[in-house]
């Protein structure tokens, strides 16, 4: 490695997995560079929560980051951890440094069938972090009277229109969008389709919502001007059509695309598409930053439910698949930047290793059911790890 890779460690059971992963799957494998920052709840609290603010700085610095699950506190973990303070959540902390947009996308293997039986390829969603209803204003009004959109520009302009004269009582919704934000989302879109070669959809509802949607749907085409070349090298497509179109489409496809959604649709269809594939223990996540910086992670939480067995001497069957991957993806990337052939190699190997290992059925417990065509024998997260150890050293034999 010649640039580190920025490192983010975090708590409970990932930070557990974590530590195995590393001595058994990186270390021995790699001359791993990192610069390391601790982003456990412990370290947050003990630093003011300067070190994920540091963090997140390192990730726009170097351009590469791994990162483990950590606690977004709430009032039980205040006593738990006797924290100084509610700290913000580190993934919107890091999210609002780097500006960037999240993609999430299913690690698939042939044995689980995704409940949509025409889907062979993975569909990652891309979802619009910033504005629309999340940030909106509301009114419940009592009675009849009118409802306007107001607004007064700080050079003395004036506009506003009428939402609607209510005849009795009703709701009232106000939200908005930055022209800002939906070009970083779309440029953080357009660079992902290049870096992963995959087709971009995108979709909203422009034929009702003509200014507002359609905005997005203007920003979109201009930024794909930027990138059009590129794509046509690639033989990959950019995609423009409604919602409601989109949702059929998906659902007949064979998969292999993604999908940029906007806030609201992003926070439905991503459910949708994980519950589909089969496990959030299978889920990927990585941040990608309308200036090419990657944060790589794992869709699901701290596991802990996991993490009390633990602490009580139990084995856990807890499945590092997503965590894994968090690392691949990252070293991957960081080869890439890099110019690096012999990290890139690395990463495809552990990948291929964690597939040879399911293929198998050597699976954690949260498999077990959702196998098919294979009979799984279901280990605990050491075994697990193990058993993809093995396989690894055999193809970097
Ligand atoms: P979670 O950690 O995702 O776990 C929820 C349940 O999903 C687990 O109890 C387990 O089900 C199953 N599961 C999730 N990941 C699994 C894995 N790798 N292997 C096997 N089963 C897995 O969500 P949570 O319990 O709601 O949240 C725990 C903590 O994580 C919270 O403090 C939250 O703030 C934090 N969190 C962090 C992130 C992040 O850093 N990106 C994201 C979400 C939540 P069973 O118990 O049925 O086995
Ligand atoms: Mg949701």
């Amino acid at each position: 490695m010649t640039t580190p890779l920025v490192e983010m460690d975090g708590d409970e059971m990932t930070r557990i997995l974590w530590k195995m992963i590393k001595d058994e799957l990186i270390l021995p494998f790699v001359d791993l560079k990192v610069d390391y920052y601790d982003l456990g709840l412990v370290k947050r609290d003990e630093t003011g929560d300067k070190i994920t603010i540091e963090a997140a700085e390192a990730c726009r610095k170097y351009g590469v980051g791994v990162k483990c699950a950590t606690i977004t506190p709430n009032a039980q973990r205040m006593t738990e951890y006797n924290l100084h303070q509610m700290w913000k959540s580190p993934n919107g902390t890091i999210r609002s440094i780097m500006d960037g947009t999240v993609f999430r996308a299913p690690i698939t293997i042939p044995s689980i069938h995704p409940v949509v039986k025409n889907w062979e390829k993975p569909i990652t969603i891309a979802r619009h972090a910033y504005g629309d209803v999340y940030k909106n204003s509301e009114l419940r009004v009592e009675g009849p009277g009118t409802a306007r959109l107001v607004f007064d520009g700080e050079d003395g302009s004036h506009q506003e229109a009428v939402i609607q004269e209510f005849k009795g009582a009703g709701v009232v919704q106000g939200m908005h969008n930055t022209d800002k934000s939906i070009r970083s989302f779309a440029h953080s879109c357009f660079k992902y389709a290049i870096a992963t070669k995959q087709d971009l959809w995108f979709s909203t509802k422009d034929t009702i919502s003509k200014t507002y949607d359609a905005q997005f749907r203007k920003i979109f085409d201009e930024v794909y001007e930027e990138y059009k070349a590129k794509f046509e090298e690639l033989g990959i497509t950019y995609f423009y059509t409604l919602i409601d179109d989109a949702v059929a489409r998906v659902i007949r496809s064979k998969g292999g695309f993604i999908w940029a959604c906007k806030n609201y649709d992003g926070d439905v269809m991503s459910d949708m598409v994980s519950t589909a594939f089969g496990s959030l223990a299978m889920m990927t996540s990585v941040l990608v930053s309308p200036d090419g910086n990657y944060e790589y992670e794992a869709a699901h939480g701290t596991v802990t439910r996991h993490y009390y067995k633990y602490l009580q001497g139990e084995e856990t069957s807890t499945n590092p698949m997503a965590t894994i991957f968090a690392w691949s993806g990252a070293l991957r990337q960081r080869g890439e930047k890099d110019g690096l052939k012999a990290l890139v190699g690395f990463a495809d190997a552990l990948e291929a290793a964690c597939f040879d290992t399911l293929n198998e059925g050597i699976v954690t417990k949260d498999l077990v059911n959702l196998m098919e065509g294979v009979t799984p024998k279901a280990v605990n997260s050491a075994q697990f790890i193990a058993a993809i150890r093995e396989r690894l050293e055999r193809r970097l034999a």
